[in-house]
């Protein structure tokens, strides 16, 4: 068991860890000589620095120095985007040698401040890297180089009638190498499984710049040490990864997608244990959102509103996909799901839309996948993502809002929302709390609050989007005292000089 108390939790919003980190003395920043080096390393385009010989304007590093949600900024006076593994490599030595921090940086779509530095560090841009290196169409495995974006690779895959084994609303901008550093999780989890699965290999530039090459294409391959998997999820805290192999999937012959309106939350566990029995194989996304969530992204233009009939007394919706191999088997099979639900005695759910053609099937994914995207456009969110026992998913929200209100936090000028929704099916909550503004009050009503809730239910306080520099001081609430001193010793045998994304995951 966890022991969790109030007393033990360090009260310290994120703003003043990083002010923490700003005192440690063993890195160096970075200085002109290291500019002139990494020059003759990188053509001057790949040098992005306020430095000289270089003297870019400051705004040149802006979108590397914030992230998605307007709420890390960093400091780096450099950015470097190296377009080989030995290139990455020679970087990275020399950052090792001269103690320079280095924060890898994807497609900088992370949502727990993990791409960002804290302080001055150097940031190394993996955009250039972006080079499929081989795909087999037989066996669907994929090699590329790390800074390929994922919609890309979906697309260079598609003509081969193949998918990617994950997909995210951040798919036109994150890159496959940061997926694997985050193990995102996304939509496609419950039917193809994590990252930890269908990654073969990888290619990593360790601290010192030396190569790792781990970039086997075997699905089978019992040779000790399965050392990827210490990198996938690692956040860039061990190395930067460069290459990654992965195992793709065959594309459905054929794809579905309904949203059911159920007029509330308890009705969600046994509407999942009915679907999966009805639809076993070819179920392949069961995705909550509750109508907060739902009228945000209407309101923001994620997909088209449902109608008034179809919404009326609706509590929450889910949407539910289907993927198969014949279209007919699969839609009768829904069909018969359909009328069983809107047949049965007492009904699970209100209403169900079905999508009747690739447009109609792309707006309904959108209300659920254009959530996020709404919520940053609605505030500034307070983003949670969680892994609690589905069952007690509306009661954390639930909670989270009376929790707000009897601080007298809730109302238009502090938190105007706080909004449940996410990927059902892996027992992963998005709890966002949506505020005008980010603000230590609201902070500090939060945390540990939440943190606690979760504690209390075993879970995990970071689901799938990492814990970054956001989290580090919540790790102990899912990871006991034993598992953070061999992650710690982990970081050392690869990392001894802490040079790797300092001051994320580890507290
Ligand atoms: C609209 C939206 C929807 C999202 N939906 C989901 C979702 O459904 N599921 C989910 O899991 N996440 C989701 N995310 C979060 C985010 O997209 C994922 O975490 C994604 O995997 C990050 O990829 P990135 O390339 O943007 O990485 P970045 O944000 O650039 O970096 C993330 C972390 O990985 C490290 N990193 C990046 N590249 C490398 C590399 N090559 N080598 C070593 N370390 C590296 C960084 O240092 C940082 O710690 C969403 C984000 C947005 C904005």
């Amino acid at each position: 068991m966890l022991a969790v108390t109030r007393s033990s939790l360090p009260r310290v919003p994120w703003r003043v860890c990083r002010a923490a980190y700003a005192t440690a003395p063993s890195l160096n920043p970075v200085i002109e000589q290291d500019i002139h080096h990494f020059s003759k390393i990188l053509p001057s385009t790949s040098v992005v620095s306020t430095l000289s010989p270089v003297a870019s304007p400051a705004s040149d590093l802006d979108q590397f120095n914030n992230d998605w949600m307007g709420k890390y900024k960093g400091q780096a006076t450099t950015v470097v985007k190296p377009k080989s593994t030995h290139e990455v490599s020679q970087i990275v030595r020399h950052c090792w040698e001269r103690r320079i921090g280095v924060v890898p940086q994807g497609g900088n779509t992370g949502l727990v401040g993990g791409s960002i530095p804290l302080k001055d560090e150097l940031v190394l841009s993996l955009a250039n890297m972006n080079k499929v290196r081989s795909f087999d169409p037989i066996s669907g495995v994929l090699v590329a180089d790390a800074g390929c974006i994922l919609q890309s690779l979906t697309d260079y895959i598609a003509p081969h009638n193949h998918i990617m084994p994950l997909d995210l609303g951040a798919k036109g901008s994150c890159q496959i190498g940061g997926n694997v550093s985050t193990n995102a999780g996304g939509l496609r989890l419950l039917r193809y499984g994590s990252l930890h699965g269908t990654v073969l290999g990888l290619e990593v530039v360790l601290p010192d710049g030396t190569i790792l090459d781990q970039l086997t294409t075997l699905r089978k391959d019992n040779t000790g040490y399965d050392l990827k998997q210490l990198f996938i999820g690692s956040e860039g805290t061990l190395g930067v990864i460069t290459g990654v192999s992965i195992l793709t999937p065959p594309a459905p012959q054929a794809s579905n997608n309904v949203i059911l309106a159920l007029p509330k939350f308890d009705n969600v566990l046994p509407l999942y244990k009915l679907v999966k029995q009805q639809l076993s194989e070819i179920l392949s996304a069961f995705e909550f959102i509750d109508r907060t969530a739902y009228e945000l992204a209407v309101k923001h233009g994620q997909g088209r509103a449902l109608s008034d009939e179809d919404v009326r007394g609706a509590a929450c919706f889910v949407l539910v996909e289907t993927s198969g191999g014949r279209r007919e088997h699969d839609e009768e099979k829904l069909n018969h799901l359909l009328e069983t639900l809107l047949e049965a005695e007492k009904p699970l759910i209100n209403t169900g839309v079905l999508s009747q053609s690739p447009a109609q099937f792309s707006s309904l994914w959108a209300l659920r996948e254009g959530v996020t995207e709404a919520i940053s456009k609605e505030g500034k969110a307070y983003k949670y993502d969680i892994s609690v026992p589905l069952s007690s998913f509306q009661d954390v929200v639930d909670g989270t809002r009376e929790h707000l209100r009897s601080k007298g936090l809730l109302n238009d000028s502090a938190v105007k929302h706080v909004i449940g929704y996410g990927h059902v099916g892996d027992g992963n909550l998005h709890l966002n709390v949506v505020a005008e503004s980010y603000s230590p009050e609201i902070q500090a009503a939060l945390e540990p609050y939440v943190y606690e809730v979760v504690a209390s239910h075993r879970g995990s306080v970071s689901a799938e989007h990492g814990i970054g520099s956001m989290k580090t001081h919540a790790l102990h609430y899912s990871k006991d005292e034993v598992s953070i001193a061999l992650m710690k010793k982990i970081k050392e045998i690869f990392d001894p000089r802490g040079i790797m994304n300092p001051g994320k995951v580890l507290p």
